[in-house]
Protein backbone atom coordinates (compact mmCIF):
# COMPACT_ATOMS: atom_id res chain seq x y z
CA UNK A 1 0.00 0.00 0.00
CA UNK A 2 1.41 3.07 -1.20
CA UNK A 3 0.15 6.61 -0.51
CA UNK A 4 0.36 9.26 -2.96
CA UNK A 5 -0.48 13.31 -2.34
CA UNK A 6 -2.06 14.29 -6.21
CA UNK A 7 -2.57 17.63 -5.73
CA UNK A 8 -3.82 19.86 -2.75
CA UNK A 9 -6.68 17.97 -1.06
CA UNK A 10 -6.10 15.17 -3.43
CA UNK A 11 -4.64 11.11 -2.50
CA UNK A 12 -4.39 8.49 -4.35
CA UNK A 13 -3.78 5.01 -2.53
CA UNK A 14 -2.55 2.61 -4.39
CA UNK A 15 -3.41 -1.21 -3.27
CA UNK A 16 -1.84 -3.84 -5.06
CA UNK A 17 -3.08 -2.66 -8.78
CA UNK A 18 -6.29 -1.41 -7.97
CA UNK A 19 -6.24 2.55 -6.49
CA UNK A 20 -8.44 4.36 -4.35
CA UNK A 21 -8.88 8.45 -3.54
CA UNK A 22 -9.76 10.17 -1.12
CA UNK A 23 -10.69 14.09 -2.09
CA UNK A 24 -11.14 16.93 0.52
CA UNK A 25 -13.20 20.34 0.64
CA UNK A 26 -13.39 22.66 2.91
CA UNK A 27 -15.84 21.48 5.47
CA UNK A 28 -15.76 17.38 4.46
CA UNK A 29 -13.60 14.88 2.57
CA UNK A 30 -14.83 11.83 0.75
CA UNK A 31 -13.12 8.58 0.11
CA UNK A 32 -13.78 7.55 -3.57
CA UNK A 33 -13.79 3.16 -3.17
CA UNK A 34 -12.01 1.54 -0.38
CA UNK A 35 -9.34 -0.68 -1.69
CA UNK A 36 -8.72 -4.36 -2.20
CA UNK A 37 -6.52 -5.78 -0.02
CA UNK A 38 -6.82 -2.75 2.75
CA UNK A 39 -9.79 -3.35 5.30
CA UNK A 40 -8.51 0.42 7.05
CA UNK A 41 -9.58 2.58 4.06
CA UNK A 42 -11.00 4.91 6.19
CA UNK A 43 -8.09 5.07 9.07
CA UNK A 44 -6.14 5.56 6.56
CA UNK A 45 -8.19 8.49 5.49
CA UNK A 46 -8.93 9.65 9.13
CA UNK A 47 -4.41 10.06 9.68
CA UNK A 48 -4.40 12.13 6.00
CA UNK A 49 -7.69 14.71 6.62
CA UNK A 50 -8.61 15.90 9.87
CA UNK A 51 -12.36 16.58 8.23
CA UNK A 52 -15.66 13.68 8.41
CA UNK A 53 -14.72 11.41 5.82
CA UNK A 54 -17.40 9.33 4.13
CA UNK A 55 -17.56 6.89 1.39
CA UNK A 56 -18.71 6.51 -2.52
CA UNK A 57 -17.93 2.96 -4.42
CA UNK A 58 -17.64 3.95 -8.34
CA UNK A 59 -18.96 0.35 -8.37
CA UNK A 60 -18.94 -2.76 -6.33
CA UNK A 61 -16.14 -5.70 -7.52
CA UNK A 62 -13.82 -6.96 -4.67
CA UNK A 63 -11.55 -4.61 -5.63
CA UNK A 64 -13.11 -1.69 -4.69
CA UNK A 65 -15.00 -2.43 -1.37
CA UNK A 66 -12.16 -3.93 0.66
CA UNK A 67 -12.71 -1.47 4.07
CA UNK A 68 -16.82 -0.80 3.38
CA UNK A 69 -17.88 -2.55 6.71
CA UNK A 70 -15.67 0.23 7.98
CA UNK A 71 -18.57 2.67 7.09
CA UNK A 72 -22.03 2.69 8.86
CA UNK A 73 -23.45 3.27 5.37
CA UNK A 74 -22.03 4.50 1.50
CA UNK A 75 -22.84 6.10 -1.22
CA UNK A 76 -23.55 3.42 -3.88
CA UNK A 77 -25.57 3.65 -7.15
CA UNK A 78 -28.85 1.47 -6.70
CA UNK A 79 -28.05 -0.40 -9.71
CA UNK A 80 -24.83 -1.54 -8.04
CA UNK A 81 -26.69 -3.26 -4.83
CA UNK A 82 -27.35 -6.63 -6.46
CA UNK A 83 -23.48 -6.74 -7.43
CA UNK A 84 -22.31 -6.33 -3.68
CA UNK A 85 -25.05 -8.09 -1.78
CA UNK A 86 -25.62 -10.77 -4.40
CA UNK A 87 -22.78 -11.40 -6.27
CA UNK A 88 -20.08 -10.51 -3.95
CA UNK A 89 -21.92 -11.50 -0.42
CA UNK A 90 -21.28 -8.31 1.43
CA UNK A 91 -23.82 -6.34 4.14
CA UNK A 92 -24.10 -2.58 4.83
CA UNK A 93 -26.64 0.51 4.77
CA UNK A 94 -26.47 2.16 1.05
CA UNK A 95 -27.53 5.86 0.46
CA UNK A 96 -28.39 5.76 -3.43
CA UNK A 97 -26.56 8.13 -5.38
CA UNK A 98 -28.07 8.37 -9.02
CA UNK A 99 -27.00 10.49 -12.32
CA UNK A 100 -26.57 13.95 -11.92
CA UNK A 101 -26.71 14.20 -7.85
CA UNK A 102 -23.87 16.49 -6.80
CA UNK A 103 -21.91 15.85 -3.67
CA UNK A 104 -20.40 19.51 -1.93
CA UNK A 105 -17.40 18.90 0.06
CA UNK A 106 -17.36 22.76 0.60
CA UNK A 107 -16.21 24.77 -2.61
CA UNK A 108 -15.44 21.12 -3.89
CA UNK A 109 -18.78 19.88 -6.36
CA UNK A 110 -18.24 16.54 -7.44
CA UNK A 111 -20.99 15.50 -10.15
CA UNK A 112 -22.31 11.66 -10.42
CA UNK A 113 -22.31 10.51 -13.91
CA UNK A 114 -24.01 7.11 -14.47
CA UNK A 115 -22.15 4.46 -16.27
CA UNK A 116 -23.23 1.49 -16.74
CA UNK A 117 -21.79 -1.30 -18.31
CA UNK A 118 -18.83 -2.72 -16.86
CA UNK A 119 -21.31 -3.05 -14.35
CA UNK A 120 -24.79 -2.47 -13.73
CA UNK A 121 -24.68 0.54 -11.33
CA UNK A 122 -21.02 1.51 -12.14
CA UNK A 123 -20.81 5.78 -11.89
CA UNK A 124 -18.43 8.19 -12.85
CA UNK A 125 -17.02 11.04 -10.38
CA UNK A 126 -16.46 14.58 -12.36
CA UNK A 127 -14.53 16.69 -9.83
CA UNK A 128 -15.68 20.20 -11.54
CA UNK A 129 -13.84 22.49 -9.76
CA UNK A 130 -10.19 20.46 -10.64
CA UNK A 131 -11.49 19.36 -13.88
CA UNK A 132 -10.88 15.78 -13.09
CA UNK A 133 -13.18 13.05 -14.44
CA UNK A 134 -12.74 9.61 -11.49
CA UNK A 135 -14.17 6.58 -13.79
CA UNK A 136 -13.52 3.71 -11.79
CA UNK A 137 -12.75 0.72 -14.28
CA UNK A 138 -14.65 2.61 -17.34
CA UNK A 139 -11.57 4.22 -18.51
CA UNK A 140 -7.96 3.12 -18.16
CA UNK A 141 -5.50 1.54 -20.31
CA UNK A 142 -5.23 -1.82 -18.02
CA UNK A 143 -7.28 -4.94 -18.80
CA UNK A 144 -11.11 -4.19 -18.89
CA UNK A 145 -13.22 -7.00 -17.34
CA UNK A 146 -16.03 -7.69 -19.58
CA UNK A 147 -16.55 -11.12 -18.68
CA UNK A 148 -18.90 -12.57 -16.36
CA UNK A 149 -22.64 -11.99 -15.35
CA UNK A 150 -22.89 -7.92 -14.53
CA UNK A 151 -21.44 -7.12 -17.72
CA UNK A 152 -23.10 -5.36 -20.59
CA UNK A 153 -21.01 -4.01 -23.70
CA UNK A 154 -23.45 -2.44 -25.75
CA UNK A 155 -24.13 -0.47 -22.29
CA UNK A 156 -20.38 0.31 -21.85
CA UNK A 157 -20.27 1.61 -25.30
CA UNK A 158 -22.99 3.87 -24.64
CA UNK A 159 -21.50 5.24 -21.15
CA UNK A 160 -17.72 5.92 -23.20
CA UNK A 161 -19.84 7.93 -25.52
CA UNK A 162 -21.85 10.06 -22.66
CA UNK A 163 -18.35 10.89 -21.35
CA UNK A 164 -16.87 11.60 -24.45
CA UNK A 165 -19.98 14.37 -25.12
CA UNK A 166 -19.07 15.59 -21.36
CA UNK A 167 -15.52 15.85 -22.50
CA UNK A 168 -15.12 19.66 -22.51
CA UNK A 169 -15.60 19.44 -19.07
CA UNK A 170 -12.25 17.57 -17.65
CA UNK A 171 -9.03 17.59 -18.84
CA UNK A 172 -7.54 14.82 -16.62
CA UNK A 173 -8.46 11.09 -15.83
CA UNK A 174 -7.88 9.78 -13.04
CA UNK A 175 -9.01 5.61 -13.27
CA UNK A 176 -8.50 3.06 -10.44
CA UNK A 177 -6.24 0.74 -12.66
CA UNK A 178 -3.41 1.42 -14.93
CA UNK A 179 -1.75 4.71 -15.73
CA UNK A 180 -2.48 8.15 -14.04
CA UNK A 181 -3.68 10.76 -15.15
CA UNK A 182 -5.00 9.79 -18.45
CA UNK A 183 -5.71 12.14 -21.13
CA UNK A 184 -9.06 12.73 -22.18
CA UNK A 185 -8.22 11.72 -25.94
CA UNK A 186 -8.66 8.10 -24.86
CA UNK A 187 -12.14 8.29 -24.54
CA UNK A 188 -12.24 8.06 -28.59
CA UNK A 189 -10.03 4.72 -28.37
CA UNK A 190 -11.48 2.89 -26.55
CA UNK A 191 -14.80 3.85 -28.05
CA UNK A 192 -13.45 2.12 -31.25
CA UNK A 193 -11.55 -0.64 -29.64
CA UNK A 194 -14.46 -1.58 -27.88
CA UNK A 195 -16.83 -1.59 -31.12
CA UNK A 196 -14.19 -3.91 -32.57
CA UNK A 197 -14.07 -5.82 -29.61
CA UNK A 198 -18.03 -6.02 -30.02
CA UNK A 199 -17.96 -7.17 -33.63
CA UNK A 200 -15.25 -9.90 -33.36
CA UNK A 201 -12.52 -7.84 -35.49
CA UNK A 202 -9.93 -7.67 -32.01
CA UNK A 203 -7.09 -10.31 -31.85
CA UNK A 204 -7.97 -12.38 -29.03
CA UNK A 205 -5.85 -15.36 -27.09
CA UNK A 206 -7.32 -17.49 -24.25
CA UNK A 207 -6.59 -17.04 -20.87
CA UNK A 208 -8.06 -18.16 -17.27
CA UNK A 209 -8.97 -15.77 -14.42
CA UNK A 210 -9.85 -17.54 -10.93
CA UNK A 211 -10.57 -21.01 -12.47
CA UNK A 212 -12.55 -19.12 -15.70
CA UNK A 213 -11.88 -19.60 -19.20
CA UNK A 214 -12.03 -16.22 -20.99
CA UNK A 215 -10.29 -14.41 -23.57
CA UNK A 216 -8.09 -11.27 -23.49
CA UNK A 217 -8.86 -9.05 -26.69
CA UNK A 218 -6.37 -6.31 -27.36
CA UNK A 219 -7.53 -3.16 -28.93
CA UNK A 220 -3.95 -1.51 -28.44
CA UNK A 221 -4.94 1.56 -25.79
CA UNK A 222 -6.49 -1.07 -23.68
CA UNK A 223 -7.34 -5.00 -23.27
CA UNK A 224 -10.43 -6.19 -22.59
CA UNK A 225 -11.28 -9.54 -21.08
CA UNK A 226 -14.05 -11.29 -22.24
CA UNK A 227 -16.24 -14.75 -22.01
ZN1 LIG B 1 -11.37 -2.60 -10.64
Amino acid sequence: MEIIRIQDGSWRIEDEGVRFFLLEGDENALLIDSGMTVRNAKEIAEDLTSLPVSLVNTHADPDHIGSNEEFDSFLMHPAETVNYCNVQQRKGRFVPVEEGEIIDLGNRKLRIISTPGHTPGSIAILDEENRVLIPGDSIQDGGIFMFGIMREFQAYIESLRKLEGMSHLFDSIWPSHGSLPLDPAIIPQLIDGAERCLNGELPTKPASFMGQEIRIADAGVARFLIS
